[in-house]
């Protein structure tokens, strides 16, 4: 199958191009040019069937066309080698929990899926090393960082604003060596992603290397991301809950996450409503209410992986509802929520009812708490463990958290950098040197 570009100005590409060219060279985003439905049988079915069978029929539908089943079978099985459990929360709310991968968020799922793929697009296709370039404010580096170690001919270079990052989420990414190179950029978050911005378009360097992306504008990345709203689906069946009024909540920043379940359900996933929660970077809620996109610049909340005021994948949205305002309200609704709102649904949550929240998951639970009608049964989705925000978390709750071990374990080895200024010609120069 061969995936168009959302500004439709560039030629139609195969899968393995759309995944190594990252963007379109007209600056659209990539879409499968069909998508799928899925037998009812497989809905039918699903209760009894564990996440990688169910991953593997929803990839094989995505990917089936362009991947032999026994490679793509063994990508899923790889990608998924933790669970994503559903718990009930209280009432006729539930949490998807994304956060039992390496890096304890569910980047995870998207970054270890896309790199499988390129290492298996690039066993194909000797000799032509993959260069991964990837800006990150904390959470997509450490998820691209761990998803890409070891894989062969694929090297990644993580760019992060020097001081800026939690000294966990820095470990993540500075300590493992081998394929993946660390560069400390003295300067800010949006310095990174410019150098990077600038590095694709740059003729000489593209000449030099093969340079891709591996953040949500990447399909393969993107894609994945749909297999646990299925599983989340079947493990409601497995619990007899009712199925037909599904409501899932997902909490927003660059709008991969729900982009890729909105795809989920044009394959007969049925899930009733969306619900886009966000932080005060509310850019797609304010769309919703006025039909006109407008981009800011960001504003830091607690919840800062999704402090993005020019959401990447809002083309996708409208492509795939024909830019229609209409339709998508009809799909979607919105929330957004200050940080002392954010901050009192995890203290009252945990209180109510023992569960500790992540800010993030916050923002999506107190949209359910909020928007959830009574016949409705609703999935907030858990994006990262709480112990990724640690501080943030303890002051909300006035209470020490445990670290889980996976996640200390990064403390304790060797922080390795390249330090870098953020000029266009500092980063070319190293990178021309690789
Ligand atoms: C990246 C991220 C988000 C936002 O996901 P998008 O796909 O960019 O909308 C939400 N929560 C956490 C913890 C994240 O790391």
């Amino acid at each position: 199958m061969n995936y168009y570009s959302t500004e439709h100005k560039s030629p139609s590409v195969s899968l393995r191009d759309a995944v190594v060219k990252g963007l379109a060279p007209d600056r659209g985003l990539y879409m499968p040019e069909q998508i799928h439905e899925i037998p009812k049988a497989f809905f039918n079915n699903m209760a009894e069937m564990p996440l990688q069978d169910i991953a593997y029929v929803v990839a094989n539908t995505l990917f089936g066309d362009d991947i032999d089943s026994e490679t793509l079978k063994n990508i899923v099985k790889e990608t998924l080698n933790f669970d994503i459990p559903l718990k009930k929360v209280e009432g006729n709310k539930y949490v998807l929990e994304l956060f039992h991968g390496p890096t304890l968020a569910f980047k995870d799922v998207g970054a270890r899926f896309m790199a499988r793929l390129l290492g298996h697009f690039n066993n194909t296709d000797k000799g032509k090393e993959v260069n991964v370039l990837v800006a990150t404010s904390g959470d997509t580096g450490s998820a691209v960082a761990n998803g890409f170690l070891g894989v062969p001919g694929v090297r990644v270079f993580v760019l992060y604003p020097k001081g800026k990052v939690s000294p966990i989420q820095e470990a993540q990414f500075t300590t493992l060596g081998n394929n993946i190179t660390a560069l400390e950029v003295s300067g800010t978050f949006d310095d990174c992603q410019s150098l990077v911005k600038g590095a694709f378009l740059d003729r000489e360097l593209n000449d030099h290397m093969m340079l891709t992306s591996a953040n949500s504008i990447n399909i393969a990345r993107f894609l994945p991301q749909m297999f646990y709203y299925f599983y989340a689906y079947a493990q409601l069946a497995a619990m007899g809950e009712p199925l037909d009024n599904i409501v899932v909540a997902v909490p927003s920043g660059n709008f991969g996450n729900i982009t890729s379940a909105l795809i989920g359900k044009k394959m007969g996933l049925p899930i009733k409503r969306f619900i886009a929660a966000n932080n005060r970077n509310d850019i797609f809620y304010q769309y919703l209410l006025s039909g006109k996109y407008e981009p800011k610049a960001s504003i830091a909340t607690i919840a800062n992986a999704m402090d993005v005021g020019a959401p990447s994948n809002f083309a996708r949205i409208l492509d795939l509802y024909g830019n229609s305002h209409e339709m998508i309200k009809s799909e979607i609704s919105g929330a957004t929520y200050t940080d002392d709102e954010i901050s009192r649904t995890l203290a009252e949550t945990y209180s109510r009812t023992g569960y500790l929240l992540d800010p993030h998951g916050a923002v999506a639970y107190r949209s359910l708490l909020d928007g959830l009608k009574p016949d409705e049964i609703g999935i907030a989705l858990e994006t990262a463990h709480p112990a990724k925000f640690k501080d943030t978390v303890e002051n909300i709750i006035g209470e020490k958290i445990t670290v889980p071990k996976k996640l200390a374990a990064f403390t304790h080895g060797v922080k390795s950098t390249v330090k870098l200024s953020p000029t266009m010609a500092c980063f070319k120069k190293f990178l021309l040197s690789q």
